[in-house]
């Protein structure tokens, strides 16, 4: 059997747009909280792990 699906996609965080970041009004940045900094998506199935 074949496994034809990619594990590892790296789509781009809907929220920061990829950035990883957001960019604030008053100045500076804040850290994404949906990607933590990475700008990536992450897969939602393996969230469990957070307690
Ligand atoms: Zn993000």
């Amino acid at each position: 059997m074949k496994h034809s699906y990619i594990t590892e996609e790296s789509e781009s965080c809907p929220y920061c747009e990829g950035a990883g970041y957001f960019q604030l009004l008053l100045g500076g940045s804040e850290t994404c909280i949906h990607c933590e900094g990475n700008g990536e998506q992450r897969s939602t199935k393996e969230s469990v792990l957070s307690s």
